[in-house]
């Protein structure tokens, strides 16, 4: 299949679906922080400079609908008033805010490199074997 919105979600790397695409933990100064690669199979996370401004974009538009949308149903069905609703829109985005940050590059990526089931399946193959018939080497005189 073409799109994992699991792998996207779980900011997994598109390629393989296996590797990070951010450091963990989660360094609260340095939120965007990711490897040069994916640890698993080798794909680049940043493959030209100024990859992610179109995440930037991303970002926007989903961050806006995040936050638009509930509070106009606070305010128009639930009838709280509008500065309450303001309030609850700012908080709300306060909290979405990094998953939103991470997500909108994650699903650029997503957007732009395609999964390779071929790869991932020899990259599992390849670890499968390392395990079982790895003996040491006899040396013999
Ligand atoms: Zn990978």
């Amino acid at each position: 299949m073409g799109f994992s919105f699991r792998a996207m979600w779980q900011n997994k790397c598109p390629r393989c679906r296996e590797g990070d695409i951010f450091i963990k933990p989660l360094n609260l100064s340095k939120p965007l922080d990711m490897p040069h690669s994916c640890s698993n199979c080798g794909q680049l996370t940043e493959p030209e400079p100024g990859f992610y401004y179109g995440a930037m974009f991303l970002s926007y538009i989903i961050g806006s609908w995040l936050v638009l949308l509930p509070t106009l149903f606070l305010v128009f069905y639930l009838g709280m008033n509008v500065e309450k609703a303001m309030l609850v829109a700012i908080i709300w985005g306060l909290i979405m805010y990094l998953k939103l940050m991470r997500g909108s590059r994650s699903l650029w990526l997503h957007m732009m490199v395609k999964y390779n089931a071929g790869l991932a399946k020899k990259l599992e193959n390849s670890k499968v074997d390392h395990q079982k018939e790895w003996k040491p080497r006899q040396y013999s005189n």
